[in-house]
């Protein structure tokens, strides 16, 4: 709920999930208002408005009989059935006549007329008695949302490529397909209803430096576009209408932001070493090519994650193998020799190439996804491992794959990748014969049976946001859960513990490329479970140096033992917190502010 403090001022309470203090006007995104424009026509419009709605139709046609092919191929037959009821409705002539109707006597343009007979439609179908016919909603749903995207002559999201002033941006929720293409350099921070600390809305937050705020309740309902408000991603806080005193209070607290900014600066070009001597690794955790510049910036010695799904959103078909190298390359070239871990694909879950799959999964995290689909589609999966293998040809990669739950996968991801490298070495294209191949352990399975996993590949990275998801049973998206996710519950540090001991009796490193690795707090526990590398967004890197650089590796060892033995996670927490506050307390001054 919404408070109110100060005069005229309204506190917004959410979850703080980026640190940085913003103020500026605000832009509410209702995507789906968003999609539907309304406007009238001119007489002399009509007939240039009812052939634009024939070649939507024309390409929402062709669309449907792809994706069907593509489902085929994939999926089998029936599942392929499905598309044959959305060409039906499609083609429905009386449906079709109605919306043309609509544009030549009431003057619509061609997507609302066609929103509201689809409206119609619908409501009518759901008010029925007969199952079957209830059950055509949803496809004339996905039929209508793919006709008004093809109508807009936009990819979905798209709006946020024009925005003409800096703006702090709320939505319900950022999905990757709505970011990918939005003009970051006019974003603030961001606000949103739903989302949790490893929601993408997090997670692109942190890697811009932006300060965010997510899971504010009613947050569309209660704001408006224009409206002017302070952003505190430190303390989860959006305050509409900020009096002098809060602006006031903010001041200082930015003041002190730049003063650990300098700080911090300083720790740029140093290595992480603990006070007693202990050697850590800090590399960063980036999303596309361009990202390569952020992490020279950050001090980051490599890229310890490079998510290469998002090559893969917003588009109809995958990117070919040429194109994945030519991205995989720049990174490589404009790092070597620092390592850089590429990824393979992990779409699924909340990433996707059409909203296809989502739509179509009861559990999607739970799904079809990374490792699962890739091994399914080996024509995609061996282009981007062919592309991979030859950017190694041409700077420090290494290989990664995602949510692997067992022994089997790895070895079918193996057997792929040999059959690749003979195909490379058969076009007598290079690569590094002996890449490092490792595998993510984010699945409690995988984290159980490490032991095995260990004797097949050369590093370990443990993706903290899905492996405390799927231990907990917590979705990482959903804010009215976020309390329960909790990366200090024990159960997680027994599993890293047992990770890092299988790796261990292998001599493989082990690295935390989940979110937890950019905590300031989590660091000393982490290293102190025995994890050798650390890999974080750019703007979190300084941060993990300055606190290794204040802690002794004795300190760290001691805690994550009595972790080990503790039964509860807030109590570790607690000991994390009072730890590294000791440390490094100017990381925790500088972002208090007393409202
Ligand atoms: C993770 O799960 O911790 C991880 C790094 O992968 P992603 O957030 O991309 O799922
Ligand atoms: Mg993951």
């Amino acid at each position: 709920m919404a408070a109110v403090s100060h005069e005229g001022e309204r506190v917004l309470r959410g979850i703080p999930v980026s640190n940085g203090v913003c103020r500026g006007k605000l832009l509410v995104w209702r995507k789906a208002e968003a999609e539907v424009p309304h406007w009238e026509l001119r007489e002399d419009e009509i007939p240039a408005e009812i052939e634009r709605l024939e070649r939507a139709l024309v390409a929402t046609r062709q669309q449907l009989l792809d994706v069907q092919r593509r489902v085929r191929e994939v999926m089998g037959a029936q599942e392929a059935g499905i598309f044959d009821a959305h060409l039906l409705v499609l083609e429905d002539r009386v449906l079709v006549d109605e919306v043309t109707r609509l544009i030549t006597e009431e003057r619509l343009n061609a997507e609302y007329a066609y929103h509201l007979v689809a409206q119609k439609y619908m409501a009518a179908l759901a008010a029925v008695e007969d199952e079957y016919l209830r059950e055509r909603v949803a496809d004339m749903r996905d039929v209508t949302a793919r006709v008004l995207s093809h109508l807009m002559g936009r990819a979905h999201g798209v709006e946020l490529a024009h925005l003409h002033e800096p703006v702090i941006l709320v939505a319900h929720d950022l999905t990757p397909s709505d970011t990918v293409q939005m003009d970051k350099s006019k974003v603030l921070g961001f606000a949103t209803e739903v989302g949790s600390q490893t929601s993408h809305t997090a997670i692109l937050a942190r890697s811009l430096g932006l300060p965010a705020v997510v899971g504010i309740p009613h947050a569309l309902r209660e704001l408006e576009t224009g409206q002017y408000a302070l952003l505190d991603g430190f303390n989860g806080l959006l305050i509409l209408h900020p009096s002098d005193q809060t602006l006031f209070e903010y001041g200082q607290l930015v003041r002190r932001q730049l003063t650990l900014e300098e700080k911090l600066r300083e720790v740029v070009d140093q290595p992480a070493v603990t006070l007693d001597g202990h050697r850590v690794w800090v590399l960063a955790n980036i999303e596309q090519a361009e990202d390569v510049e952020a992490v020279r910036l950050s001090g980051a010695e490599g890229v310890g994650l490079f998510r290469t799904e998002y090559l893969y959103i917003n588009r109809d078909h995958p990117p070919d193998e040429e194109e994945q190298f030519q991205a995989y390359r720049k990174v490589a070239v404009a790092l070597r020799p620092q390592p850089v871990i590429v990824r393979t694909l992990d779409l699924g879950g909340d990433k996707f190439l059409s909203h296809l799959v989502a739509q179509q999964e009861m559990n999607p995290f739970l799904g079809w996804r990374a490792i699962r689909l890739c091994l399914q589609q080996p024509e995609m999966f061996g282009a981007q491992l062919r592309a991979i293998l030859r950017a190694s040809a041409e700077g420090n990669v290494k290989l990664m794959y995602p949510m692997i739950s067992g022994l089997e996968e790895l070895c079918q991801a193996n057997e792929l990748l040999e059959q690749c490298k003979a195909q490379l070495r058969e076009r007598g294209q290079p690569f590094n014969e002996s890449i490092e191949i490792g595998a993510m352990i984010e699945i409690p399975s995988a984290a159980l049976v490490a032991d095995a996993l260990a004797r097949r590949v050369r590093f370990f990275s443990i993706g903290t946001n899905d492996l405390i998801q799927y231990a907990l049973a917590v979705d990482r998206m959903n804010e009215r859960i976020a309390h329960l996710y909790e990366p200090t519950h024990p159960a997680i540090l027994r599993l890293i513990r047992r990770t890092v001991e299988a790796a261990e009796a292998q001599g493989l490193r082990v690295s935390v490329c989940g979110e937890m690795a950019g905590e300031p707090v989590l660091v000393p526990l982490l290293l102190g479970l025995g994890v050798h590398e650390l890999s974080a967004a750019p703007p979190l890197v300084p941060r993990i140096k300055y606190v290794i650089r204040r802690i002794r590796m004795a300190e760290a060892r001691a805690l994550a033992q009595w972790a080990l033995e503790c039964e509860s996670a807030r109590e570790i927490l607690q000991r994390s917190r009072d730890l590294a506050r000791e440390a490094a307390p100017l990381l925790f001054e500088a972002r208090t502010v007393t409202l």
